[in-house]
């Protein structure tokens, strides 16, 4: 057993802020001087009121959203968002185009295309295992909106510029790097991220939808699976994950009062990206997985020169208090996460570490 904490290199659940963990701790056996823990409270209580509405004022501050946004908290995670879109926006016979650069775009159009609905797959990099982000690609006309996977978590790649789509608007799935960077907001029609990579603990995601995305959807939807529900309930349709949205509520307000807003995030964030990048890039021994240009500031993937060697890194390394270096069972290799609660001393010590490693093995 460990006795203190460790460097927290997972993909997800993920490391979160230790200030947002210990104000938990202190609040969680009376809250707001309610004598009751956050988890004990009414999600009708005017304590949980204000914390909805604060997380929802601060995803609005952070990100510069417009009245016309709505910010929601379903459950199900990113995985039921791959369906409920299309179930929303894909009827009578309305069509959407998905770029597909990797195993979660590739969930996303299984999913869209469960009940027939009917997509185009605009561009894939399947053809180099995912390894980049591809670019000029033609869009369907009458596509209701473009959907892309904004950081592919599992193969290390992220947008850097979103897809130039004209008039048709974005659905994202920024699972794993949402409030990672400032957004141009006006272009997504819809924005979805399970929390628990860069926002919160499992148990929620966080919606941001368009009014004119809403005005689209069918009436004859079961009420859980119809935005329109969440939009008209401030998400309180039914009893919401109340202890993940409180979560997600400290972890914005730690961004915006401990961090100072995303640029800065969005600084701090290539800061350790690149120091991390650039040893990779200066030894023999390791090697990213993704395309230079198409680099992840979040997920770091690289591969050793053998699969014995990799599987003995990460296992010294968590021994030396570096954990979650495994990278995802279906692509094997290594992996760090390097999410907003990833300090730069912790991506330190991992480079540290990696040369020293490199020095006794390589
Ligand atoms: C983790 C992840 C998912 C799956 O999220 P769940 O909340 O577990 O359904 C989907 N998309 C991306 C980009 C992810 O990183």
């Amino acid at each position: 057993m460990k006795t203190k904490r460790i460097f927290n290199f997972n993909p997800g659940p993920a490391a979160l802020p230790i200030s947002v963990l210990e104000e938990i701790r202190e609040s969680f056996l009376n809250f707001m001087g309610t004598g009751m823990s956050i988890m004990e409270i009414s999600h009708r209580s005017k304590e949980f009121d204000d914390v909805i509405n604060d997380a929802v004022a601060r995803t609005k501050r952070l990100l510069n959203l417009k009245d016309n946004y709505h910010v929601l908290f379903c459950q199900g995670g990113a995985s039921l968002q791959f369906h409920m879109i299309a179930l929303n926006f894909l009827a009578d016979g309305k069509s959407a185009d998905y770029i597909n650069t990797g195993t979660w775009s590739t969930k996303a159009i299984k999913e869209a295309q469960i009940l027939g609905r009917s997509i185009q797959v605009a561009a894939s990099s399947e053809d180099k295992n995912f390894s980049y982000i591809p670019k000029h690609i033609q869009f369907s006309k009458d596509a209701v909106f473009v959907h892309i996977t904004s950081n592919n978590t599992i193969k290390g790649t992220q947008w850097a510029a979103f897809p130039a789509t004209g008039n048709i608007p974005i659905f994202s799935d920024m699972s794993s790097d949402i409030m990672s960077r400032p957004l141009d907001i006006g272009k997504f029609g819809l924005i979805y991220a399970g929390a628990q990579k860069n926002i919160g603990p499992a148990g929620v995601c966080l919606v941001i939808i368009r009014n004119d995305m809403l005005e689209m959807i069918p009436d004859n939807l079961p009420s859980m699976l119809n935005y329109k529900t969440y939009a008209s309930k401030n998400s309180l349709f039914n009893t919401p994950p109340c202890f993940a949205i409180y979560t997600v509520q400290l972890v914005l307000k730690w961004l915006e009062e401990t961090i100072g807003g995303l640029e800065k995030m969005e600084a701090l964030n290539q800061k350790k990206a690149h120091h991390l990048y650039n040893f990779i890039d200066a030894s023999n021994f390791y090697r990213g997985t993704a395309e230079p240009a198409s680099r992840s500031l979040m997920n770091i993937t690289f591969r050793l020169p053998n699969e014995e060697l990799e599987k003995k890194i990460v296992q010294e390394a968590l021994e030396n208090g570096l954990g979650g270096l495994k990278g995802h069972r279906s692509v094997g290799g290594c992996r760090a996460s390097i999410y907003n609660a990833t300090s730069i001393e912790a991506v330190e010590s991992l480079v540290d570490f990696m040369a020293n490693f490199e020095k006794k093995n390589g």
